[in-house]
């Protein structure tokens, strides 16, 4: 057991160089830190200039690692990609804070974690996207119920090499072609991946 400032120190350089756990290490450091004060406040002489400041670089990592505690989990359950590059940019906060740290390696593996995650979220919101587009053009061609000027057949919206067009659905018997009207454009592409990203 720990009794002097020395031995303490020696606690925290360990733990900080070793524990990869964040609740272990947020435990010893927040224990050590305050067992640090209490000799500093019995015997405020015994502390150097040089000593303070090296307490108060230990209570600003003590800091981060309890930000870590508090976020870590996030990383198996953020299930959104807005969710997931928020917490990207947390955790590369707190990794350039505790730089050096033992726990800056699981930091680490968290990051290569996360990429992953955003990467299939990311797939996913696509295929939001996708099936809500799909809806969209469904739903302008019940509305509009445009018929083919040439055979009265009914025309169906189709991606073309210039966007989507009205083509006649006996296609290719009659290959009758209309342009979409800019507001049903507008309307179809209105979701915009951005806006499926958050859903
Ligand atoms: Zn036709």
């Amino acid at each position: 057991m720990a009794t002097s400032k020395a031995e303490w120190l020696v606690v925290l350089d360990r733990a900080l160089s070793t524990e990869r756990n964040p609740e272990a290490l947020g435990s010893t450091l927040r224990h050590a830190l305050e067992e640090l004060r209490g000799l500093w406040r019995a015997a405020p002489s015994d502390f150097s200039d040089a000593d303070i400041a090296h307490l108060k670089g230990l209570r600003s990592i003590e800091q981060s690692v309890a930000a870590y505690e508090s976020s870590y989990e996030e990383v198996s359950s953020v299930d959104t990609v807005d969710d997931c590059e928020e917490l990207m940019g947390d955790l590369a906060v707190l990794l350039a804070a505790l730089a050096g740290t033992a726990i800056a390696d699981r930091i680490r593996r968290d990051q290569r974690a996360l990429t992953e995650r955003l990467g299939k979220l990311d797939a996913q919101a696509a295929d939001r996207y996708e099936t809500d587009r799909v809806s969209r053009v469904r739903e302008v061609e019940r509305r509009r119920a445009a018929r083919c000027p040439h055979c009265q057949a009914a025309m169906v919206l189709r991606d073309g090499t210039f966007g989507l067009f009205w083509g006649c659905a006996r296609f290719p018997d009659c290959v009758a072609k209309r342009q979409v009207l800019p507001e049903d454009l507008a309307f179809i592409e209105r979701t915009s991946r951005g806006e499926g990203r958050t859903e």
